[in-house]
């Protein structure tokens, strides 16, 4: 699996779809790599059960929620080793 230093993104070619950028390396381990898109309302139950978990994780909020004041959903990024923990965690509470 190729990655994206750029975007944080993990990709199946050499080039980046979401920047264009060419010639993209080998994925490492540590490297924090776009997981998926939660609302809102979603990200504080994932984010308090991936730290329970010890899974390192960043979060970033996009667009804005005018009821709430806050940002409407939120982009996690979790570290390339931790992928499959984490999408057994996902599935457990919200499939
Ligand atoms: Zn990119």
């Amino acid at each position: 699996m190729l990655f994206c230093e750029k975007c944080n993104r993990l990709s199946n070619n050499s080039i980046c779809a979401i920047c264009g950028k060419k010639g993209l390396r080998e994925v490492r381990e540590d490297d924090f790599c776009y997981f998926l898109t939660l609302p809102a309302f979603k990200t504080s139950i994932f984010e308090a059960n991936l730290k329970e978990k010890n899974i390192p994780v960043a979060t970033f909020g996009q667009g804005y929620d005018f009821a709430t004041k806050k940002s409407a959903e939120y982009n996690f990024f979790i570290p390339y080793k931790f992928f499959d923990r984490a999408k057994d965690l996902y599935n457990l509470l919200f499939e």
